[in-house]
């Protein structure tokens, strides 16, 4: 067994202060928390600006404390072994746990800033040719000084960005420091690093948890006496299973209400690498978000890697092409806005604060800028959605299909080939490393493995003869197969004559269960992969249908389960009462 850890946002309402028995509104609550917030924030700012420069990073990096000794993963206490000292201001009271929750804050996002300086270096340590399009030799430099787990998204950003860098100032950045300002302390309060000194948390039933903090009565507190205990009910919401293990949460104050991101760890099953019988292979498709298939292994004895595939000829599709075009939309949107505030931007950076249009221009760019944030903010929620929508169907497929793995292609080897197709695909590509993620986790909690196979040649070759050699024709419709196209897929050498992502899906699913014994587990992150190219035919055989009930009493009584209208004693519908009269058959049926 082993743990999976999420985590359930929850809202509280209203609290009581433990000693006097006062009971806080919700709106007061919310004040309350947020000077919490506030103070945290302002000493994890401090920390993480004094300590954004490249030798503190180095020294975080090196992972040795002032002591030599190696520094511990908990972020408040590799911060203190470093000796970065912070206090708050002059005449305000905190108790030690408070900054230890502010350094943990800064301590997470420091590190986090050493994950994109590696990324950072690795990108300019191997700068391609050209930046738009790397080479498959690039591609393999790049992945070599690459940390695992990269995304190709964070990859093209991270180009990107150094790309605008080096156009204004004619040279790579030294350090992620010269390229970005310190990261932004987001107003919330990291609990995971207090103790009995600042919080308890248990839980009182099946959907409800108690939570003790304390909190400052007033915006600066002078001394212990500003500080109280709070008591918040927080109610769990149905995803939370009762055997959970509750966290420390993190509290944040957002649109009046405070809410409360609560960490909870599961138990899941083991799930073995080899061994799979029944797997589901899902492509990225062109036409649909994804495209699936079930697919079952044959052993010709003992011998797994001699056995044969066989679909049940049912493609599974998951379309979302209603909500990519409406982000296709929202992002159109997005780019007139940043145009719009980029050029007010240049009208203003030309005028003096005395002229008389300043005022009236400068208020509309502000207003341009938070409607940009909004959109923003919408995008990527509706991002989220998306995937998490995507992500369920595919874990729910897997599991009605009675599947003990899911093949994935891999979205490293995917891009390295820059298959670039149409609007579609480029929409869905930002949000295929959210989807894998998302399904990780759903498959974790039902015991299914999550592989990913190559995505080499997956649409090219015919799935069901050549053992990956007959290369199929891609045309425009089943009924256009001389024309050329992408959506359909044809081959001339078996005939077989089907949609192009379920072609792809049968070889994805014939990859991952002939090829499972080259199953490869990450040691650290546990992510798995099959690296080796395992070919093989996906032949189809329909599930046998069980006859209905119905149909069952029919044979057993001799009746038919169809009768004819002569046959029926009423007739279904009434005779028409205006109009023509009905049309006599002409000869009577015979059975
Ligand atoms: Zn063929």
């Amino acid at each position: 067994m082993s743990k999976l850890t999420a985590t359930a946002p929850c809202t509280t309402h209203a609290a009581m202060v433990e000693k006097t028995g006062e009971v806080v509104p919700q709106a007061l609550l919310a004040r309350r928390v947020a000077w919490l917030t506030a103070l945290a924030r302002d000493l994890a700012g401090c920390l993480v600006a004094a300590r954004w420069n490249p030798a503190d990073l180095d020294g975080l990096a090196g992972g040795v404390g002032l002591d030599g000794r190696v520094l511990p993963s908990k972020g408040w206490m590799a911060v203190r072994r470093l000796g970065w000292g912070v206090g708050p201001e002059p005449g305000v009271y905190i108790c030690d746990r408070v900054l230890r929750c502010a350094q943990e804050q800064a301590a997470r996002l420091l590190r986090l800033a050493l994950h994109r300086r590696r990324l950072v270096e690795a990108i300019v340590a191997t700068w391609p040719h050209n930046p738009g399009a790397r080479t498959d030799a690039e591609w393999d430099a790049l992945r070599a000084l690459l940390p695992d787990g990269v995304t190709a998204a964070e990859i093209r950003n991270r180009t990107r960005q150094i790309r605008a860098y080096r156009d204004e100032h004619e040279v790579f950045p030294a350090d992620l420091t010269e390229l970005e300002e310190p990261p932004n302390v987001a107003a919330q309060v990291v609990l995971a690093a207090a103790d009995r000194q600042l919080l308890t948390l248990e839980r009182t039933g099946h959907r409800s948890a108690r939570l003790r903090v304390r909190l400052p009565l007033v915006e600066s507190p002078a001394s212990p006496r500003d500080w109280a205990w709070h008591v918040l009910p927080v109610v769990l919401p149905p995803t939370v299973p009762p055997e959970a293990r509750l966290c420390a949460p993190t509290l944040r104050v957002t649109k009046g209400r405070v809410r409360v991101d609560l960490p909870f760890q599961i138990l899941i099953g083991f799930v073995p690498a080899t061994g799979h019988m029944i797997g589901c292979g899902f492509d990225w498709g062109l036409n649909g978000l994804l495209t699936g298939v079930v697919g079952r292994l044959v052993a010709d004895g003992r011998v797994i890697s001699g056995g044969r595939v066989i679909g049940d000829g049912r493609p599974l599709l998951y379309d979302a092409s209603g909500v990519s075009a409406k982000l296709h939309r929202l992002r159109a949107e997005r780019e007139h806005l940043a145009a719009k505030i980029q050029r007010q931007q240049r009208l203003l950076a030309g005028m003096t604060a005395a002229d008389p249009r300043y005022a009236a221009l400068s208020a509309a760019y502000q207003v341009l800028g938070v409607e940009h944030e909004r959109l923003c903010a919408r995008i990527r929620n509706l991002n989220k959605a998306l995937a998490w929508s995507a992500a369920r169907w595919a874990v729910d497929q897997a599991v009605a299909a009675g599947t003990t793995v899911i093949y994935l292609e891999d979205l490293a080897t995917l891009e390295a080939r820059g298959r670039r197709g149409n609007a579609n695909t480029r929409l869905s590509g930002q949000i295929r490393g959210q989807i894998v993620e998302a399904i990780r986790h759903l498959a974790a909690k039902h015991a299914i493995a999550v592989v990913t196979v190559p995505a080499r040649g997956t649409s090219r070759y015919c799935p069901r003869c050549g053992d990956g050699t007959s290369v199929l024709k891609h045309c425009p419709a089943p009924d256009r197969l001389t024309d050329k196209g992408w959506r359909w897929a044809y081959c001339p050498a078996c005939g077989l004559s089907c949609d192009r992502d379920r072609a792809a899906a049968e070889r994805i699913v014939s990859r991952g269960l002939l090829g499972q014994n080259a199953t490869r587990t990450h040691r650290s992150t546990g992510v798995r992969t099959i690296h080796a190219i395992v070919e093989g035919n996906v032949a189809r055989a329909r599930r046998t249908r069980k006859p209905t009930r119905a149909a069952r009493r029919a044979r057993r009584t001799r009746t038919d389960l169809h009768p004819d209208r002569q046959h029926a004693t009423e007739p279904r519908t009434a005779p028409p009462q205006n109009g023509p009269p009905a049309p006599q058959p002409t000869h009577e049926t015979t059975r």
